[in-house]
């Protein structure tokens, strides 16, 4: 879809696709809405603050507040059975800087203050680890990826054990990439949502999904935590038959992540009871420990629907394929 049309698309419109797939208005909402998934069927969550493109130091603030104020409002929640339960909350670094563009789309660096960005992701990581939160720092465009991987691992080298980050398999450098994380990591495993070119990335998405499973033996071998995020069930089950099942990898070493909105219920509630991985495994059930399967949804939520019709408007503008899988969704759901 041509970006000027997606521009003006009614906002009644977007509002319609894009309503399942937010968690929530405001924080009290898409808390409630966490809350209501764990007591209802043990899914966990993490929750994303919508919003990529500040304007001001005033939105940076506003955005390192709302992170804080949902870590303090998380920590106080007492019907998760576990510090692991409780919802994580999940974070883009576009939203604590002023972003320069050059015309090319690539960003402006020497006009960004990136001693600044990393000093309110820090403080919101290091506010959350004192209240036992975990923390991801998510992956944008291929512009960003030098500096989030730098961030993540000053994070961890800081003494920061609660943060995670994501590695996007389309792009060529995670090849290399990859190799960078060791057993205090915790690795979201994606294809990647930003359309790369193909100086930089794979154009093909079986490709980028066989990577999944390789990258996701590589980071097991390093001891990593691995979050495998992939609504595509021929891959989940890659996952487990090639990877998990045959290096005997316990479940409490991964978990598998999925967008809300995207219509997978009974797969998801199957991993969660232990029903997924004891029809896979058969007669060798009985040989391997725990089946449940821990299960996350992704909850974005935004302050106001202004401010998440934006944020739709902009993700179609990056990826038009969101459109026609909210039009597939309406008739799988
Ligand atoms: C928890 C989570 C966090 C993520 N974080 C990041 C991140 O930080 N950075 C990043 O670049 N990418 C992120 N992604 C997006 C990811 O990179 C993929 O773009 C996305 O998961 C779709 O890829 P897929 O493996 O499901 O395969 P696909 O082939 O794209 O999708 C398989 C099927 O799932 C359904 N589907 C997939 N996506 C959607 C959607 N948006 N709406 C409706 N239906 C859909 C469709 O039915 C589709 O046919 C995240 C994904 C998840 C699940």
């Amino acid at each position: 879809m041509d970006p000027a049309i997606i521009k003006l698309l009614p906002n009644i419109f977007v509002k319609f696709f894009a309503k399942p797939y937010i968690g929530g208005e405001s924080e009290d909402k898409v808390i409630r809405h966490a809350q209501e998934i764990y007591s209802s069927d043990r899914f966990l969550s993490t929750l994303d603050a919508l919003g990529e493109d500040v304007k001001s130091n005033n939105d940076i603030n506003t955005f390192v507040n709302i992170y804080l104020d949902l870590a303090r409002k998380i920590s106080k929640l007492d019907n998760f059975t576990d510090n692991y339960s409780r919802p994580s909350i999940s974070l883009k670094p576009s939203c604590f800087v002023m972003v320069h563009k050059k015309e090319d789309g690539s960003l402006d660096k020497a006009k960004m203050d990136w001693i600044g960005c990393y000093e309110n992701i820090y403080k919101i990581c290091s506010y959350a680890k004192q209240q036992n939160i975990r923390v991801t720092v998510e992956m944008e465009d291929r512009y960003w990826t030098e500096f989030t991987l730098k961030t993540y691992f000053k994070l961890l080298d800081s003494g920061l054990d609660n943060v995670g980050t994501v590695l996007q398999t389309r792009l060529y450098r995670s090849l290399e990439d990859v190799k960078l994380f060791d057993n205090r990591s915790r690795v979201r495993l994606v294809i990647g949502i930003y359309n790369e070119p193909a100086s930089d990335a794979l154009t093909d998405k079986d490709k980028m999904k066989d990577l999944m499973i390789d990258f996701a033996k590589i980071l097991f071998e390093k001891g990593t935590f691995v979050e495998f995020a992939t609504h595509d069930e021929r891959y989940l089950n890659r996952f487990f038959k090639e990877v998990v099942i045959p290096n005997k990898i316990p479940s409490d070493r991964f978990e598998i992540q999925m967008l809300l909105g995207v219509p997978k219920e009974k797969l998801q509630k199957d991993l969660m009871s232990g029903q997924y991985l004891d029809e896979m495994l058969g007669n060798d059930a009985k040989y391997y420990g725990n089946k449940k399967v821990s299960f996350r949804l992704y909850l974005p939520f935004a302050q106001t629907w202004d401010n998440a019709l934006a944020y739709c408007k902009r993700r179609l503008i990056e990826n038009p394929n969101i459109a026609l899988y909210g039009i597939k969704n309406l008739f799988i759901r």
